[in-house]
Parts: structure tokens; sequence; C-alpha cells
């Protein structure tokens, strides 16, 4: 692995690191307050270029990797975590299947404009019962003619309520296995029939759009399959590779968040006569956070690597999701200990940190899902 940051890859990370820094990090509360992203975080998102990072040139994207998204990733998520799976989501689920799986006809429809965040993406895998068993989704799209007609339930879906169009994972054959007959479909979300749901009220990233996305007999033209009927699933697995690279790049950047925190807090607070950092128990959890959360960037930088190398990453993405994960866990609950009673007020950011990493552990599969996928790798 290069640890060696060359000077494009550093001028991308200190934009986003200013940016995250100087326009997210003062508004995340009040996105977490409000449940929502300022409209005009959307815009500077655009104007930076950041929707569209790993789209190629020639759609107006920026042509990046996926290590390069991993660096910004990173940032906007030491600044405000609700926008950090906001653009994720948007780059990793709708738009890195479209530049990987789509014909020619369907990235020239719809890159350019995810590549400017004039039209926002996600993507509908989840449904009430089928989580971690996402291969048991019932919603059905059944061939009329040359069309489509798509009927089902997604929850759980991340943009819901802002995206104008999905990656809509149902299922077209009902009498192969489970995983066989499922196809992947782009669905623009004004499509009559399209209805969103309920909008989910969360324990943290709340300023980041979660809904059900409701399909009633949505009549798609025979151009909305992406990739071949039938290659859903193995779309969808593909795709969570380089989510849980981004969903791992999240973690490190809460970590980061409750690492500057938790120094910050040891230095400024005294007791029996002394600031709490000057403490050995206090010392050696900065230590340790700080450890895990530089592991945890090594992991995520080594699965963004091979996953622009062209190699297979599912082992190396679920490895870097998990640890990455667990790392932001073990910070966010450590900073919330450094605060004391403090911590447990929504006075200090670290309230909003501790539940903003919650998440990192269940969504794009949860701990024990990443567990599975490595385990099954290295017995196969
Ligand atoms: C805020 C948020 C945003 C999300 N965004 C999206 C999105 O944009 N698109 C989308 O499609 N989905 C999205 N999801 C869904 C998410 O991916 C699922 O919540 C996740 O995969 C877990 O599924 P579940 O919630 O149904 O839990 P379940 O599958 O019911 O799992 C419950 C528990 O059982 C454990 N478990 C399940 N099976 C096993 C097993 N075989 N071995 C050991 N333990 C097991 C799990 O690890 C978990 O701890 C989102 C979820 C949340 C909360």
């Amino acid at each position: 692995m290069d640890f060696q940051l060359t000077e494009d890859q550093l001028l991308v990370r200190d934009m986003a690191r200013d940016f995250a820094q100087g326009e997210l990090a003062p508004r995340a509360r009040k996105h977490d307050a409000e449940c929502k992203i300022d409209p005009e975080v959307f815009a500077m998102l655009s104007e930076l270029g950041l929707w569209g990072l790993t789209i190629e040139e020639e759609y107006g994207g920026a042509g990046l990797g996926n290590f390069e998204l991993a660096l910004v990733l990173e940032e906007l998520n030491a600044g405000c975590a609700s926008t950090g799976v906001t653009v994720s989501v948007h780059n990793s689920l709708l738009g890195a299947p479209i530049k990987r799986f789509g014909s020619a006809e369907q990235k020239a429809k719809w890159l350019p404009d995810l590549a400017t965040g004039e039209t926002i993406g996600c993507y509908c895998l989840t449904e009430p019962n089928a989580g971690s068993d996402a291969a048991a989704i019932v919603t059905t799209a059944k061939r009329d003619g040359d069309d489509w007609v798509l009927d089902g339930t997604k929850v759980w879906v991340t943009n819901g309520g802002i995206a104008k169009l999905a990656i809509v994972y149902a299922r077209t054959n009902p009498e192969v296995s489970k995983a066989k007959g499922i196809s992947a479909f782009l669905v623009p979300l004004d499509t009559p029939g399209v209805r969103i749901g309920k909008a989910e009220k969360k324990t943290g990233i709340r300023g980041s759009s979660t809904t059900e996305v409701i399909f009633e007999g949505v009549r798609l033209p025979a151009d909305a399959l992406l990739g071949g009927e039938g290659k859903g699933f193995s779309i969808a697995m593909d795709t969570l590779d380089g989510g849980r690279i981004g969903i791992g790049a999240q973690g490190i950047g809460i970590g980061r968040a409750c690492l500057t925190a938790s120094i910050r807090y040891a230095k400024e607070r005294e007791q029996f006569g002394r600031p709490i950092g000057a403490f050995q128990a206090i010392q050696w959890k900065i230590a340790d956070m700080s450890t895990r959360i530089d592991a945890a960037r090594m992991l995520v930088h080594n699965a963004a690597l091979l996953r622009d190398s062209g190699e297979r990453c599912s082992e190396a993405a679920a490895k870097a999701k998990l640890f990455s994960s667990q790392a932001a866990n073990y910070a966010a609950d450590e900073c919330l200990q450094i605060h004391g009673g403090a911590g447990y007020t929504d006075d200090f950011e670290v309230e909003r940190l501790f539940r903003d990493a919650r998440i990192t552990e269940i969504y794009e599969g949860a701990t024990d899902i990443q567990r599975i996928v490595i385990a099954r790798s290295l017995m196969a």
C-alpha cells in the first residue's frame, strides 16, 4: 500500500477538509435539529464537484477513483455525518452501478445530472422482511410487452425524500433461486405510481433523509433494466462493496471528530487541580482511539485501492467497514466518557457524534453480516 498521497490527492483532500470544517461542521447541529441539510449545502457540494467525484469526465464528473472518494468522505463525515452519508450513497450506491453496469445510452442519459447534483440518487434494496437477507425481497417487476411493471415497498431508503432517481431491485423471475431471480432497474421517482412513504425519525444522522419508497403499478420502459435480466443481486452486492468503503470512511471521519473533541475537553476540564488530560487513564483512551482510527484508515484505503485496481474487494471492503464502524463507536463511547456528565447533554457535540456513530454498524450490512462476508471469503 502506498501511504504517500499524490499532490492531486492532497489537493482534493484539503479542499474537502476546508469545506467540511468551514461549512459543514458549523451546520451539523442545525442539520441534526432540523432533520434536514441546508439547501445551500447542496449548492456548495455541486460547486465543488462532490456529487460526481467518480463519474467519468466525459459525463461531467471528476473522473476520480474510490480512493479519492474515501479521502473526501472521511473529511465530509468529520464535519457532518448526515451530509457524509448523503454524498456517499449518491456516489457509491447510484453513480457507481450506472458507471460499472450501465449501457452507453444509460450513462449518457443519467450520469451528467448525477455529476452536477441536479439529480440526487438513492438505492432501494431493503424491504420490511428483507434486511440482512436481501435476496428475500418480494418486490416484483413483471414484463408487459416491452415494458416492465414494478410493484412493492422499499424501506430505509437513504435520500428517499430528496432523490430524483433510484436503483430498484426487484424479482423478475420467481422460478429460479432467490438471488438469481432479481434484476436492477433505474427508476425516475416522478414516474406515475411511485410514492414516497414515511420519513423515519432516526437516532442519529438525522439531517439525512430516510424514507419508504412505494411502487404501485409503475410502468418502466425496457431500457430501465440495468445490466441484464437476473443480474440484479450481483449488481447489488458489487455496489455494496463500494458503499462499504464509503461507510468505512464515514467511521473514520466520525472517529476523528470524537478524537478532536476528546483532546480539546481533556485539556480544558480540570479535576483534582489538574486538567483531566494529565491523568494517564484519559491519555490511554485518546491513544487507543487514535490508533484504531489510523488502523481503520489503512483498511479503508486498502479496500479502495483494490477496487480501483479492478480486483475483487468484497473481503477487504467488509473488513474496512467492520473495523472502522467499531472504531467509530469506540471513539464515540470514550469521547462521551471523557466528557463525563457534560457529554450526556446536547451542550457538547459528542452527544450527536455518539448517535451518528451508531448507524455505521448497521447499514450497508450490519456488523455480523460483514463477519459472514469475511469468513465466507476466507473459507471458500
Ligand atoms: C438509517 C438507515 C439507512 C439505510 N439506508 C438504506 C438504503 O439507502 N437502501 C437500502 O436498501 N437499505 C438501507 N438501509 C437498510 C440497512 O441496510 C438494513 O437496516 C441492514 O441491512 C440490516 O437489516 P435489518 O435492519 O432488517 O436488520 P435484520 O436483518 O433484521 O438484522 C437484525 C440483527 O440480526 C443480525 N443478523 C441477521 N442475520 C444474521 C445472521 N445470518 N447471522 C448473524 N446475525 C444476523 C443483524 O446483524 C442485526 O444485528 C438503511 C438502514 C438504516 C437504519
